[in-house]
């Protein structure tokens, strides 16, 4: 058996055999969950995604798709009111991450600067470009403490807003402060779940060249399953991006891709009003966990964070699982009395909220 597991890796760069890639959460084949586990929106997407899906030209997808996805660019800045050459769009903001870090930090360098709860990529991001890792606390109660950012010296931050998976969230004032603070370093505010708090700091773009915002159509868009994300920034940061990208894939969007993202920004109002579902949704769980014994810090995303101190929260992972309900855990210091959970429709968080009450009693 060694000797099979010493073959297999033979080939491995040091790198590739020393590194601990980030897991995804669970998707689940074969049984039916009530799947709240993994930050998808409950609703489908727009009606103007089918269209384009039903007008599109298969004829075309022979061709390379568009390498920088101009028509797209132009759609997002059009809704961001900034112009093409702000946006940089990749598959994924996961993409738009990965390739942020070896764009703007160093390795060897000062570093990147993060809290020690948040968003579990990027220290991954960071080993895999030897980039030094500035990890911050958050409060005791969860809360960012920006001021021990400020403190921290380093290349540059990354700040989750809201936070992941906490969903606490900053108003754009304070992120403004803390931009204007620091001309010096890039500040890179992940707004993967900002549609569902509504205080985006991408309007700072233009005043800032220090500012990059991400964002993403996994969430409020209903596209997790297509692959998009996109940063919003002066042009000399998106020019960063397109110099990395275009060292590692020319094309990260296909013509589906782009067809169809362009299509979701255009219907504003339907997601707008699925998003105040979801928000109405986040407020009455939040309640109801709290009357259970849960602690729930505000969250400001499409998900929340429960934690119990009695019964743990890998009992309760465990014990929701074995009823049909998929929520996300992970073991680590400060954070293993919670699980995450998203924000599903009513019948959703019903099954959930009734699972609980019997894994309670
Ligand atoms: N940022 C945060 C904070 C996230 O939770 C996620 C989702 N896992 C992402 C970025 C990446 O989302 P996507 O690649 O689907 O755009």
């Amino acid at each position: 058996m060694d000797g099979e597991k010493t073959k297999s890796t033979a080939f491995f760069s040091r790198l590739a055999a020393g590194i601990t890639p980030y897991t995804a959460g669970e998707q689940p084949n074969g049984r039916q969950f009530v799947k709240l586990n993994t930050n998808e929106n409950p609703y489908p997407p727009a009606p103007a995604v089918y269209e384009a899906l039903k007008n599109f030209d298969a004829v075309s997808l022979r061709l390379y798709p568009a390498p920088d996805a101009d028509a797209l660019r132009d759609t997002i800045a059009a809704a961001e009111g900034v112009r093409r050459e702000n946006v940089f769009c990749g598959n994924g903001s996961d993409e738009v991450l990965a390739l942020s870090v070896p764009a703007f930090f160093d390795p060897g360098g000062k570093g990147a600067c993060f809290a020690d709860v948040t968003y579990s990529f990027y220290p991954v991001f960071c080993e895999f470009h030897a980039v030094p890792q500035k990890i911050v606390p958050l409060r005791e109660d969860f809360s960012l403490d920006l001021n021990a950012f400020s403190r921290t010296d380093c290349q540059g931050y990354i700040i989750a807003n809201p936070n992941a998976p906490t969903g606490m969230g900053i108003p754009e004032e304070q992120m403004f402060s803390f931009v204007a603070a620091h001309p010096d370093k890039i500040v890179i505010v992940d707004e993967a779940y900002m549609d569902f708090y509504g205080r985006s700091a991408a309007k700072g773009v233009g005043k800032y060249k220090n500012l990059l915002v991400v964002k993403t159509f996994s969430k409020s868009y209903s596209l997790a399953g297509i692959r998009c994300g996109y940063a919003v920034g002066d042009e000399g940061l998106i020019s960063a991006l397109f110099r990395v990208k275009d060292c590692f894939n020319s094309y990260p969007l296909d013509r589906v891709c782009q067809a169809v993202c362009a299509a979701a920004v255009s219907s504003r109002e339907y997601y707008a009003a699925c998003t105040e579902k979801v928000v109405a949704e986040r407020e009455r769980l939040t309640l109801a966990l709290r009357g259970m014994g849960f602690t729930v810090p505000d969250s400001k995303a499409n998900f929340v964070f429960a934690g119990h101190r009695q019964a743990g929260g890998g009992r309760i992972y465990r014990e929701l699982r074995a009823r049909g309900v998929l929520v996300r855990y992970w073991d680590k210091p400060k954070i293993s009395a919670f699980c995450r959970i998203t924000v599903g429709t009513r019948e959703q968080n019903d099954a959930l909220l009734r699972a609980l009450a019997d894994i309670l009693k």
